[in-house]
């Protein structure tokens, strides 16, 4: 299991922190672990597997101040 919320998603993963490791989770889409900011837009996709990882609003916000 990936260290972050469950997906909502084959593809699609739910965090709580704006920046998040991605190392493809192994298998035939692991690649090197890269850091993923996620901008304004809420959400980053990553280069290397396409997985999407969307900021939890309710943790942007208590992050917020
Ligand atoms: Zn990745």
């Amino acid at each position: 299991m990936p260290d972050v919320s469950a997906p909502t998603d084959d593809e699609t993963f739910v965090v709580s922190h704006p920046v998040v490791g991605c190392d493809g989770g192994g298998g035939p889409l692991g690649h090197p672990l890269v850091y993923l900011r996620i901008e304004a837009a809420g959400e980053v996709v990553c280069p290397y597997c396409s997985r999407r990882f969307v900021l939890d609003p309710h943790a942007a916000a208590a992050s917020g101040h």
